[in-house]
């Protein structure tokens, strides 16, 4: 078997209504915190309300953050952080989908070091190393499933003056604790959900054929794509469905412990470079509108996980060859994105064709693309993108 190490130091506190648990746990980190979270609104108006009541309850001193946006940019992380340096926050609770967790991690990290952010990015971490003792702790209460930043060591920042996503990465921004509620997720509208949803499976399937897999990723990242697949068409047709969100919800975490140890492939880096150029798109769109031609530019090369894709979407596939489940896959997944009404492509989000070039050399940037099983040329990539302008 192979060698593998696993890592996770976030306490999980998953089950329906533990959201009012959230002072005493809070408490446990600091006196003085700094939520984090989107301009209040009908569906999440109330969540925001009791989750300051319990701090309240619990003796926590709360400033409110609520500039976080959808790809949270640099310039909104400064203004949250300059409030928690004026409120002396202590810890800081994101509550919210991906943006809200990781724009938590992004303050905390900011109003604790010189610069912003951006200066932390995984990449300048020899220049620029994060401090454990002086980055804020940090907890997280995810409302989507999901980005899986409840339990990952990742913020994901877009600087728009440099029209680049990009990341910080380091284990000092595990969350402390992570509080999976499904409750909370019952009011996200369908295309949020499908677009968060496909996420989830992008995730856990990107790091089952991810080199760093192992046969733990591959138990978490099985399961996690199965759930996905049986619960992601249902939680659309039903938003209130508590046992379907609830298992998207287990999914949404499984898939970012699979990222946490193991990462993620080609379509991130190419939707991450989406996001950069145009932050119009959001991430579970962007992951869309590259899979068709991410399976068939990789299926060749991943035949065993392929199959096992491919037999999830069809149990007829049980029968047939280990190659034919693979490539059948391909277009199961097809199926799959217009089922949840995720078939997009560039076009559609009024991406010009003249800056294809431009895509595929961004979709290069990060090191995600080199872990894919197949590696792209930069002619291939391009191709890739090519692929991605127009779906018909
Ligand atoms: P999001 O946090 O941007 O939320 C999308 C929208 O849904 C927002 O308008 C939000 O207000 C709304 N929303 C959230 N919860 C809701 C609820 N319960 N009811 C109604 N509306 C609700 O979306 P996301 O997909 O969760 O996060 C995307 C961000 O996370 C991107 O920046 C992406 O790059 C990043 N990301 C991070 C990681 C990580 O490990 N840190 C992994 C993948 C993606």
């Amino acid at each position: 078997m192979k060698d593998f190490s696993y890592y996770q130091p976030t306490e999980i506190q998953f089950g329906c209504g533990r959201i009012k648990e959230i002072g005493e746990i809070v408490a446990k980190y600091g006196k003085r915190c700094l939520l984090v979270t989107v301009e209040p609104f009908p569906a999440l108006e109330a969540v925001f309300e009791k989750v300051k009541g319990s701090l309240k309850n619990a003796g926590v001193d709360v400033a409110h953050f609520t500039g976080v946006i959808p790809n949270p940019t640099t310039e909104s992380i400064t203004v949250g952080a300059d409030m928690a340096k004026e409120h002396k926050s202590d810890v800081v609770l994101g509550v919210g989908g991906g943006s809200s967790m990781d724009s938590a991690k992004a303050i905390a990290v900011e109003a604790t070091h010189e610069g912003t952010c951006w200066d932390y990015l995984f990449y300048k971490e020899e220049d620029n190393p994060i401090s454990a003792e002086k980055t804020l702790p940090v907890i997280a209460v995810s409302t989507t499933s999901g980005t899986g930043s409840q339990v990952t060591q990742v913020a994901v920042v877009t600087n728009p003056a440099e029209k680049d996503k990009s990341a910080l990465y380091n284990p000092i921004i595990y969350p402390k604790v992570a509080v999976v509620d499904p409750e909370l997720m019952l009011t996200v509208p369908e295309h949020i959900t499908a677009s968060t949803g496909f996420d989830v499976f992008c995730h856990s399937f990107e790091a089952y054929i991810h080199p760093n897999a192992s046969p733990y990723i591959d138990l978490l990242a099985v399961e996690s794509i199965r759930l996905v697949v049986e619960n992601l068409p249902t939680v659309m047709k039903d938003g209130s469905n508590v046992a379907a969100r609830s298992a998207m919800a287990w999914a949404d975490t499984l898939a970012g412990l699979c990222i946490a140890n193991a990462g993620v492939t080609i379509p991130h880096g190419i939707g991450m470079a989406i996001g950069g150029m145009y932050p119009h798109v959001a991430h579970g769109e962007a992951l869309a509108i590259n899979y068709p031609a991410f399976t068939r530019f990789t299926w060749k090369s991943a035949i065993r996980q392929f199959a096992v894709l491919g037999r999830i979407l069809d149990s007829a596939l049980e029968s047939e060859s280990e190659r034919i489940a693979a490539e059948k896959s391909c277009e199961l997944l097809d199926e799959f994105l217009k089922k949840i009404g995720m078939w997009l492509d560039l076009k559609g989000f009024k991406m010009p064709e003249s800056e294809i070039a431009e895509l595929a050399k961004a979709s290069m940037r990060l090191p995600d693309y080199e872990n894919n099983p197949k590696v792209a040329t930069a002619e291939e990539m391009l191709d890739i993108i090519k692929d991605c302008y127009s779906r018909g």
